[in-house]
């Protein structure tokens, strides 16, 4: 075995790897980008190196840094883990002529399978059921256009260098084919630097099954199959493992064109052969056809380990430092089912438009497995892909591996940016999914209902409206302030662009009745814990501004800074007032001071809250009224600036 190995990547996959070396005995080294300084991955290795910039050009996709960094720290092997250089023959040619051992299949494998038309071309001569189409050389869009009508529609334009379903296209009628092999083609050449497509029958009610196979250079098994017909625009949402309603039958005959495929180009290691399948007549072992093999770890890997009990990457080491395959295939058997959501940093409402942030708080739930490449603290940035975690549940059966999901998914706590949690909660909740009825436009057709948030209950918005005047937490008990002798206020929240204004009525520090509409909650302290109208509390994190209620998937609230409305509304006023009771926590104004509209002048704390008080004009500082530490009224006259005539606003 290795002694040490270096992971060419970052994030949960790094993470990932690093588990299982560590297991192994094995030490880690990690790679770093400037954007990547204080990650998980880095924090969990043995050993870190800085590569370079946040671009992935500048850093993850520099070969040669990383070949040079492995091998100044005595590193034996390097992992790839999937995406970046995992799937670039280049870097196995240079890794290998360094003297290293690439964890994964060799460059002439990968370069077997690198082009979708080539594979293609190869499975066929290999027996090997390929979808019907054309993959051949001629580019011409006669001959294309041909080829589709030949084939009939509807037809399915693929870029033969495409991943990750960019240079992809769907044309259902003749007419519209031209534009779309023009987009298909420019998108192609902008991703992949290569413009040629081949044309594919567009399989009805599609699913996308995929086999795990794994191989020793000669001989390889398969680990069974993965169902990831949950896709949004091609990309997998939730995956499972075995496919449902698959029969023995079936499963055999996938089993054996996967292993095929491997053998046939001497695979090495793990990898994944993706086929499509009619699924308008049932699972049928004629109806499957090879769509393109994946020479590396798959993102969706551990719902293949929740049911074989392999760990894939020890596997991977063991090939790659010169063991057999671990087990043949008669010794491996599908035990349960398994579920993997990948859960994202992203505003679904908006198109799911990727998101970031720093993640004020981060709770995985118990009973799933959760692979990911952050802690709470840290930042989801704009230089990569926006995962936070793959959550993975096993059962005994698809029902209750199913049931742990939607549990899992509803139990997980994400504060500090916004999450598709929801919209993996409505799916795992959907009638035609839970009955296994799954393909390819499952969530396409569904869209609607799908993307749609829960709305936040009263009980959600009185929660958020006491954290927001800091009356939740334990310390404040101990304050000694006396707030409460019946004192009414307003509390102005945001959710999702929608401003809501609440009425807390508090009667004591353990009682308050919070207005919410027409509707009024009972928030009532009892021993440690809050009830709502008598119910338990949802969790509720509150960091800065944003205050994140854990009912179901964390619905996010702003906190409408009343002084902020206050500044604006004294707009060239002369006196800075607190607008609400408070305690004076810093005063940095001092008279005859110089100052700038919006500079802060002091610091008021209000029930456990900072708000900085700013100044609504330029101007000089007159007269302080009141000193640090000071306990002053709603409405008390902080800070005067002196009245300055020449501004005509101000007459
Ligand atoms: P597949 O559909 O083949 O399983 P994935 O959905 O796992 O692929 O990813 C799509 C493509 O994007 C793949 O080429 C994969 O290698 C790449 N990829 C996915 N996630 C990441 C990531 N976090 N960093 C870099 N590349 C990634
Ligand atoms: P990528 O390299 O982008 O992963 P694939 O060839 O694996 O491209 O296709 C991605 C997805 O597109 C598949 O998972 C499937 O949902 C859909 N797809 C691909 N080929 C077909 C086809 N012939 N008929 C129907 N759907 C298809
Ligand atoms: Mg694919």
């Amino acid at each position: 075995m290795f002694e040490t190995i270096l992971i060419a990547n970052r994030g949960e996959i790094a993470c990932r790897v690093i588990d299982t070396a560590r297991k192994m005995g094995v030490r880690c080294v990690a790679v770093y980008s400037d954007a990547d300084r204080a990650a998980r991955h880095v924090a969990m290795a043995d050993r870190a190196v800085h590569i370079g910039g946040p671009a992935p050009a500048d850093s993850y996709l520099r070969g040669a840094a990383i070949i040079e960094a492995a091998l100044e720290t005595g590193a034996q092997a390097i992992h790839p883990g999937y995406g970046f250089l995992s799937e670039n023959p280049d870097f196995v040619d240079a890794v290998e002529a360094a003297g290293l051992v690439f964890i994964g299949p060799s460059a002439k494998a990968i370069r077997a399978m690198g082009l979708k038309d080539a594979a293609k071309a190869l499975m066929e001569k290999a027996g090997v059921p390929v979808v019907p189409g054309y993959h051949g050389d001629n580019q011409d869009l006669e001959h294309l256009s041909g080829a589709a009508d030949a084939i009939g529609y509807p037809v399915l334009i693929k870029a033969v260098a495409g991943g990750g379903g960019k240079g992809m296209r769907l044309v259902t009628r003749p007419e519209d084919f031209n534009d779309a092999l023009d987009s298909a083609r420019s998108e192609a050449k902008t991703a992949f630097g290569n413009d040629a497509v081949l044309i594919e029958k567009y399989i009805q009610k599609p699913r996308h099954i995929e086999v795990q196979v794994f191989g020793d250079g000669e001989t390889a098994v398969h680990l069974f199959e993965r169902d990831c017909s949950l896709q949004r625009r091609h990309q997998k949402v939730i995956e499972e493992a075995p496919a449902p309603g698959m029969t023995d039958d079936m499963r055999a005959a996938m089993g054996q064109a996967a292993v095929r495929a491997a053998e046939t180009i001497g695979y090495a290691g793990a990898g994944t052969v993706e086929f499509i399948v009619d699924g308008s007549r049932g699972l049928r072992p004629d109806a499957f056809w090879f769509m393109e093999m994946n020479t590396r770890l798959q993102v969706e890997h551990p719902v293949t380990e929740a049911i074989t009990g392999v760990d894939l990457v020890e596997w991977q080491l063991r090939v790659a430092s010169g063991g057999g395959l671990p087990k043949r295939q008669d010794a491996l058997t599908i035990n349960g089912h398994a579920f993997e959501a990948r859960l994202y940093a992203e505003d679904v409402p908006k198109g799911f438009l990727p998101a970031t942030g720093r993640l004020a708080h981060l709770r995985f739930p118990d009973g799933a497995r959760a692979d990911t490449g952050v802690r709470a603290g840290d930042e989801i940035s704009p230089h990569y892909d926006p995962m936070i975690a793959k959550l993975i549940t096993h059962g005994a059966t698809r029902a209750g591996a199913l049931r742990r999901l939607s549990a899992a998914l509803r139990d997980c706590e994400v504060a500090g940016t916004v999450t598709n949690l929801a919209f993996l909660g409505a799916l795992a909740g959907h009638d035609g999914f839970a009955a296994g009825e799954v393909d390819t436009d499952l969530i396409a057709r569904d869209l609607d209902h799908l993307v749609v948030e829960p709305a936040p209950e009263p009980r959600d918005i009185a929660l958020a409206a006491l954290a927001a005047i800091g009356v939740l937490h334990d310390s404040d008990r101990s304050t000694g302030f006396c707030l409460w002798s019946p004192l009414t206020q307003t509390v102005h929240l945001r959710h999702h662009g929608d401003e809501i204004a609440v009425r807390v009525q508090s009667l004591s520090a353990e009682a308050h009745d919070v207005q919410v509409g027409d509707k009024t909650v009972a928030a009532r302290r009892v021993g440690d814990r809050w009830q709502m109208d008598g119910q338990a509390a949802p969790n509720i994190v509150v960091s800065g501004a944003l205050v994140t209620v854990f009912d179901r998937y964390g619905i996010g609230f702003d906190i409408v800074d009343p002084l902020d409305r206050a500044a604006m509304a004294a707009g060239d006023r002369d006196v800075i007032e607190a607008p609400m009771p408070g305690l004076v926590k810093l005063v940095t104004a001092k008279p005859g001071q110089e100052v700038r509209e919006g500079d802060r002048l002091a610091v008021l704390e209000a029930m456990k809250m900072e708000h900085a008080l700013l100044a609504a004009r330029d101007g000089t500082v007159e007269e302080v009224l009141v000193a640090e530490g000071a306990q002053v009224a709603a409405g008390a006259a902080l800070i005067r600036l002196a009245s300055d005539n020449s501004e005509g606003n101000t007459a």
